[in-house]
């Protein structure tokens, strides 16, 4: 049985996600680990539950806690990577809708628990095979400030007085979630900021937690009523930043991982790894600036190890989850503010002349329900042929792009991405694919 999923525990507050669950996982944690066990929360509504049913568990099996309260997934691994604390818990749902939470396991050298070890704790957990303490070895809790460590951690890496130059405005959105105690101070140490849905608050009045072009409306208005430079949105553990322009634009993220992407390869050189779901952009402009991309399986704690394993320059996702090596092997939102503010005071270009310099690919998307998703794939498999990567799923190459057939991996349904130059075929390629499963589908 699994209890860890691909973001650690996640589900429904008080229905999944329960104080009595967050008890004995933070019980099985404190078990497998022994020491000192860093602990931060987004703003979700079961956060002050779970947090404390965790701290529970955890002191109970002779760890002490420092409790870093509200904070972005990214300076709570920051904190564990950089001082001699033994492991993190932090309690987020990330990007989800405000009814969900969850709990995600740091190792000690602040990536995600890879699964070896949640296999352990699961095994703890689920055998209830406890570290026993008496009553005078249970832990303690202290409170800690990771706030300015995180901040001053950026900063040192990036060119402050470059950008301070060029006297930005930014427009902060955390979207009422984890960024709301650092992100406006962040951003606001090197430019004039504006900053909207600071304020921390689980029912997220301000939008929902997920930045898409729907949701970031009042930011992408905001940049332009305000004259500024550059809009950033963060989702609800600030981990993932997404950028509006000057003109405000909303910028995929591809583009603006492509964008950095190729500002880290002329600065350093180098291979920059990314899932097989990536848009082909990242590719083509990273090779433009004579570096190379590697492809992994679809995960951003996948791409981290692999960018440690190979030495990459750089990392990330379509999502608007960029990884630097340099500062830590995780999506940093933080970072990835600073650094695109650099990009733009080095370059001396508006965000938008950036992000035109990317080729211009149409990434068309749909799926199919399938309960049978591994009997459908071997289908899929035998029936298509030409040149294929697998993997993640099957990649299928043709002239005029590629398409993507990938088993969801949480709901009954076939995930078709296909991408082409021209919006048209990419359409056209995703339905011939989706017939064809829809097909296969009726005859299994
Ligand atoms: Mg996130």
């Amino acid at each position: 049985m699994r209890l860890f999923g691909t973001n650690g525990v996640r589900g429904v507050v008080n229905e999944d996600m329960t104080p009595e669950l967050a008890l004995k996982l933070g019980k099985a944690i404190g078990s497998y680990f022994e020491g000192n066990i860093a602990i931060a929360t987004d703003t979700r509504t079961g956060n002050e539950m779970l947090k404390n049913a965790v701290i529970s568990g955890l002191i109970s099996t002779g760890n002490n806690v420092m409790d870093a309260k509200i904070a972005p997934s990214p300076a709570l691994q920051y904190y564990v990577k950089n001082t001699d604390v033994d492991a993190g818990v932090i309690i987020t749902a990330s990007h989800n809708p405000p009814q969900f939470d969850g709990i995600k396991v740091i190792d000690r050298d602040g990536t995600e628990l890879g699964k070896e070890k949640e296999e352990k704790i699961e095994e703890i957990f689920f055998k209830e095979n406890f570290r026993k303490k008496a009553w005078n070895e249970i832990g303690r809790v202290y409170d800690t400030d990771i706030l300015d460590f995180y901040i001053e951690g950026i900063l040192s890496l990036s060119d402050v007085e470059k950008i301070k130059e060029k006297g930005f405005k930014v427009v902060t959105d955390c979207g009422n979630g984890a960024g709301s105690y650092t992100m406006p101070y962040l951003a606001g140490s090197v430019a004039k900021v504006v900053s909207l849905n600071a304020h921390p608050d689980g029912n997220f009045p301000g939008r929902m937690p997920e930045p898409t072009r729907e949701n970031i409306r009042d930011l992408m208005a905001t940049v332009k009523a305000t004259g500024a430079d550059i809009g950033v949105a963060y989702d609800g553990d600030a981990d993932r930043a997404i950028f509006v322009d000057e003109n405000g634009n909303y910028v995929d993220g591809d583009k603006s991982l492509a964008a950095m992407a190729g500002y880290m390869v002329e600065k350093k050189g180098g291979v920059v790894v990314t899932p097989v779901s990536t848009s082909s952009c990242v590719e083509e402009y990273v090779k433009s600036k004579g570096g190379s991309v590697i492809y992994t399986k679809v995960g951003s704690p996948i791409v981290a190890r692999k960018m440690i394993e190979i030495k990459a320059v750089f990392g990330g996702e379509e999502n608007g989850g960029l990884i630097f090596p340099q500062h830590q092997y995780c999506r940093d939102a933080g970072m990835s503010t600073i650094a695109m503010l650099e990009l733009m005071a080095k370059k001396d270009k508006p965000l938008s002349e950036i992000i035109a310099e990317i080729p211009k690919y149409a990434i068309y998307k749909t799926k199919v329900e399938c309960k049978e998703k591994s009997k459908m794939m071997n289908e899929i498999k035998s029936k298509i042929s030409g040149k294929m990567d697998f993997t993640d799923g099957i990649k299928v190459f043709e002239d005029d792009g590629w398409v993507l057939i990938r088993p969801s991996g949480t709901e009954p349904i076939i995930r078709i991405y296909a991408e082409s130059m021209d919006e048209e075929k990419a359409r056209k390629m995703a339905e011939r694919y989706r017939n064809m499963i829809k097909d296969i589908a009726s005859n299994l």
